[in-house]
Parts: structure tokens; C-alpha cells; sequence
């Protein structure tokens, strides 16, 4: 590493060449020992941004950043993590998290903040009095065995190298890199130690990623990075062009997954990705039986309400704070201005229109939308509810109103599936270094 010179891995890189493990190896290792200076990887993540990042690449990048800090070991052998690529009203994590666990698998969680337009599951959490996702590991783990979930806030000493890149990437504009943003993901999902992972990768207006054959590429590398150290992983495609579910804003999100988990107030769409993700938790951890079956009747029984009621007790929930949550009070109905179908939601403009309002007016203000794309709708319809705020003209204008209802869009696009290897077994021994090596 000495003869490392990172001007010439800069102008490789910028002339298109692949760079290899040992440059990737110095390139973190120098900027986190403050060897390389700043200007010089904002111009390396430039050329990546142009020249592309092939999966070895990758690979080696995300091992790199994984060495930057600790590495958890896995709570329990058959443990799971989910993950978003971020996207709006999207409350499965706080849904699919206790079902997993109410049908025998454990699920050891390590989430995000908001992050843009797009929510986090931590933010949601907390916006149920007393709800601490502060976990040191060593009390994440024991949660996990004990109660079988945890939803926890990353440690600032895994994947340190993370922090401190994407906050450069973010002051530069070169996030949308698909490698970077690979690496970014997969390193904190190998740091976080779960053996087996779910991918939930949006694509669509209210994504990172707007373009499906981007996205597709962007999921066969993580599945692929994260089997090569050894994980048991599935990626599933879905669409984020509106919210996902009717609820938009973190306090309204958590009554939401409550209503979902206990009343059976389920909505479609939701139900529908709910269903396949919790599916793809316990497939690859490798439950055996009738998955579908036995989700059904942790839904049904009340299991995973349960569940959900052990975990934030056991992360400091008030008692019976979950229950006793209630939309914000004040709530303005938004009415539609003519007739005709509901062409297209801005699912970034709402996003960021509730956050400001949970910002304003607490955590349980924002915004509940009742039509959907391709509903009908009459003028003077409710289309949304905004529930804090003194306005709707936001959300009015998020509606794209038009004669003729658009053509269907599928929820899931494409799943991804582990190919070969993984699992619990092999990630207690080597990593695999097929991509790292070829
Ligand atoms: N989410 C991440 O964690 N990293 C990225 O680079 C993009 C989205
Ligand atoms: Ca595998």
C-alpha cells in the first residue's frame, strides 16, 4: 500500500479503467486516516459517477468500507434483515418486522433516518412516546433472543467510512452512482451481521432510481456483493410511482402498521407487498413449512400484534402509548377540482410536504391519501386528508387529474433470489470472494 498514489488511481479511474481490491482497499483506508484529502475522492466518486463501477469493483469497495468498522455477529444462526431502498408511506418495515418474528424467525434490524422525500423506519418508531432506538449491540442481540425483533439505529462504529462518504457523495451529486449506492447499502447490511437479508429496492418517481433496467442491475449487485460474504439474500423490485400506503408521516405510519397488525384496516397495496416481503424473510432464513400459511395466522391471531406491542415495550414504549396514538387534531380534507381519474400521484412533493409538517406540528401530523392512482374520482371527491397542517394546496397539487384512467402498473416488477451458497452456515466461515477475486 505504500506505492498507493492516489492521483493515478484518480486519472485510471477517470479514463475508465477497473480499479482493483488493493485500490479500493487504500482508497477508504486513506480517506479515514485523513490521507487522502477530500477534494481528491469528491473527484474519484466524479469519475465513478461517469465511468461506472463494475461488480467486482463493487465488491471490493463494500469489503472496504465493511473493514472501516465492526462487524456484528449474528444475534441468533437463523436471523433476517430487511431492508428499503427508501421510498414514501412506506410502513412495511414496522408490519413485516413482527410478523416475521411471530412465525419462529428472528429479525435483527439495524434502520435509517429520513433521508430527502423518502421516510425512516427509526423516525417512525420514535414518534411513539418513549421508543428509544439508541441500542447499544450487546442489548440489540440479547432483544433479538429474548423477544425475537429488534429495530435498532446503527452504531456509529459500524461502517464508519459510510458516514462520512455519503455525506460527501450528498455535497457533490454523485449519490446516484449505482455502484457507490451498492456498496453504501450492502456494507452496513454485512456490518449489521443478519446471515440472511431482504432487499426491497424502489423504483419509480418517488425512488432513487427511476429507470427499471437501472434498478435491476443496482439489485443483482447487492444480492451478489452480499453472497460473496457469504449471506443468504432476495431482492424484490417494486414500485414506488405514489406512496405505498395511505399513511404519510412518521406518527401516522406507526398507527397505521397498529391498525394493520390489529384491526385487520389493511390496505390493499400495502397487504400485497407486506405479504410477499414477509414471505421472502422467512423463505431465506430458511423456514420450512407454508410460509404464506403461517403469516396468514400470525396476522390473523394476533401474533404479530403482539409481537409488535413486545418490541416497543422492550425499546422503552410508554404502556399503552401505541394504543392511545391519535392523528394530529386539527385535519383539512382536500377536495378534488374536476373529475376524471387519478393519472399520477407526486409521491417526493408529499413526502417532503409531510415531513415538514411532522417538523411544524409533531409526529403525528401529515398526510392520509384516499385515492390512488387509477381511482375515480368526481369533483368535490376527498382525495387527502391533512392532518397539522393550514393548508392542502400542496397536496392538491401532488394530484395529476386526467379524462382517462392510466394503464395498470404491477407493484412488484422482478424478485432476485440467492442463486447458490449462502445462508446461515456459510456465514459464520469465510467470505466468499468470487466477485472480489475474479
Ligand atoms: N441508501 C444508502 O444507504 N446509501 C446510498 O448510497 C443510497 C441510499
Ligand atoms: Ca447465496
Amino acid at each position: 500500500m505504500s506505492d498507493f498514489d492516489m492521483r493515478r488511481t484518480i486519472a485510471r479511474k477517470r479514463d475508465g479503467a477497473a480499479l482493483d481490491d488493493a485500490e479500493w482497499q487504500a482508497v477508504v483506508a486513506g480517506y479515514m486516516s485523513d490521507a487522502i484529502e477530500e477534494a481528491q475522492l469528491a473527484a474519484l466518486f466524479m469519475a465513478c459517477y461517469f465511468k461506472g463501477i463494475d461488480e467486482p469493483e463493487a465488491a471490493a469497495l463494500t469489503r472496504a468500507m465493511v473493514e472501516s468498522g465492526e462487524t456484528l455477529a449474528p444475534p441468533v444462526a437463523n436471523c433476517v434483515d430487511k431492508h428499503s431502498s427508501g421510498g414514501v408511506a412506506d410502513t412495511a418495515s414496522l408490519i413485516v418486522v413482527p410478523i416475521a418474528a411471530a412465525c419462529g424467525i428472528p429479525v435483527a434490524k439495524l434502520s435509517g433516518r429520513a433521508l430527502g422525500h423518502t421516510g425512516g423506519t427509526l423516525d417512525k418508531l420514535e414518534a411513539i412516546p418513549g421508543v428509544r432506538t439508541d441500542l447499544s449491540p450487546e442489548a440489540f442481540a440479547e432483544q433479538v433472543r429474548t423477544v425475537g425483533c429488534a429495530v435498532a439505529a446503527q452504531s456509529a462504529r459500524l461502517v464508519p467510512a459510510d458516514k462520512r462518504m455519503y455525506a460527501l457523495r450528498d455535497r457533490t451529486s454523485t449519490v446516484q452512482s449505482l455502484g457507490l449506492v451498492a456498496a453504501s447499502i450492502v456494507s452496513k447490511k454485512i456490518a449489521a451481521g443478519a446471515p440472511s437479508i431482504v432487499f426491497d429496492v424502489k423504483v419509480g418517481r418517488g425512488a432513487f432510481f427511476k429507470d427499471l433496467s437501472e434498478v435491476e442491475a443496482l439489485s443483482r449487485t447487492m444480492v451478489h456483493i452480499a453472497e460473496s460474504f457469504g449471506r443468504r439474500c432476495a431482492a424484490v423490485v417494486t414500485d414506488m410511482n405514489e406512496p405505498l400506503g395511505p399513511a404519510i408521516g412518521t406518527g401516522l405510519e406507526a398507527i397505521e402498521a397498529r391498525d394493520f397488525l390489529r384491526n385487520g384496516r389493511r390496505d390493499p397495496r400495502l397487504l400485497a407487498l407486506c405479504a410477499i416481503l414477509a414471505t421472502k424473510m422467512l423463505e431465506t432464513a430458511g423456514f420450512a413449512g407454508d410460509a404464506a400459511g403461517a403469516i396468514r395466522h400470525a396476522l390473523d391471531s394476533g401474533a404479530a400484534y403482539e409481537m409488535l406491542e413486545r418490541m416497543l415495550a422492550a425499546q422503552g414504549a410508554a404502556p399503552g402509548a401505541l394504543d392511545a396514538l391519535r392523528p394530529h387534531a386539527r385535519m383539512l380534507e382536500v377536495r378534488a377540482n374536476r373529475s376524471g381519474f387519478v393519472a399520477t400521484i407526486d409521491a417526493p412533493k408529499l413526502g417532503l410536504f409531510a415531513r415538514a409538517l411532522t417538523e411544524r406540528f409533531g409526529g403525528t401530523a401529515g398526510v392520509f391519501v384516499h385515492k390512488r392512482i387509477g381511482d375515480a374520482v368526481t369533483a368535490g371527491d376527498v382525495l387527502a386528508t391533512v392532518f397539522g397542517g393550514e393548508s392542502g394546496e400542496d397536496v392538491l397539487a401532488a394530484y395529476g387529474l386526467a379524462d382517462s384512467a392510466p394503464p395498470p402498473r404491477p407493484l412488484v416488477y422482478f424478485e432476485i433470489a440467492s442463486e447458490a451458497g449462502g445462508g446461515p452456515e456459510a456465514a459464520a466461515g469465510e467470505p466468499r470472494s468470487r466477485l472480489a477475486t475474479r
